[in-house]
């Protein structure tokens, strides 16, 4: 099973891709963990994308085209996967069709999640990181002891460089100029599934599990 799963910063495709990749034993590809980890192991990836990342922009096409053609080539990508955070700009869907093109891909399942931006400005601006098992807690699930709810890591739950408020207006602005045309890219080429991100997680996740079935 191939998903793309699609939407803007804060809907909750993160959460979801985590939870469908346990289910359907399928790898999550997120290139937003795969350069915040270059980043912070400081590979050349990581020094090269830091500044770029850290202040909301949208790193080259080139470089995140090749990381997720590396990433899939690199991996049982026939098993399945579910991409998320790529393609984000109308050059990166021309490298995505040649990638599933040259892989044989073909008919991904599209999934978009919608929610409004005053509830993903809210819940990028409360929520936290665990630095050990890149889960995403909302501030209210953390006690004093910042003790991450899935992994138990003390300390580690951090609040990303680029979820401060004046970037994440700035990624969300970026997000309706330039990411958003994909959807209209791809509207005639797969069938596309729109769900509401602002329901609970489960029954996202449940809505995400009718459209795949
Ligand atoms: P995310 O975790 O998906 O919100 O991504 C965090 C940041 O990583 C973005 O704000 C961009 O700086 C960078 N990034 C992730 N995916 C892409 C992409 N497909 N194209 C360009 N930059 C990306």
């Amino acid at each position: 099973m191939q998903i793309i799963l699609f939407g803007a910063p804060g809907v909750g495709k993160g959460t979801q891709a985590k939870i469908l990749s346990q289910k359907y034993n399928i790898k999550h590809i997120s290139t937003g963990d795969i350069l915040r980890h270059a980043i912070a192991e400081r590979t050349d990836l990581g020094n090269a994308a830091k500044e770029v990342v850290e202040r909301g922009d949208l790193v080259p096409d080139n470089l995140i085209g090749r990381l997720v053609k590396e990433t899939l080539i690199n991996m049982d990508y026939k098993k399945g996967f579910i991409l998320d955070g790529f393609p984000r700009t109308i050059t990166q869907c021309g490298l995505l069709d040649r990638i599933f093109e040259e892989l044989k891909i073909e008919n991904p399942y599209f999934v978009i999640l919608k929610a409004d931006t005053e509830i993903v400005v809210n819940r990028l601006t409360n929520r936290r990181l665990c630095t050990e098992c890149a889960t995403i807690v909302n501030i209210k699930d953390l006690d004093d002891t910042q003790t991450c709810p899935n992994c138990g890591a003390r300390n580690t739950c951090i609040k990303r460089e680029d979820d401060k408020d004046s970037v994440v207006r700035k990624r969300l602005e970026i997000y309706r100029k330039t990411t958003f045309p994909v959807i209209d890219y791809y509207k005639d080429k797969y069938t596309l599934a729109i769900l509401n991100g602002t329901d609970p997680i489960d029954v996202v996740t449940q809505n995400i599990i009718k459209v795949l079935s």
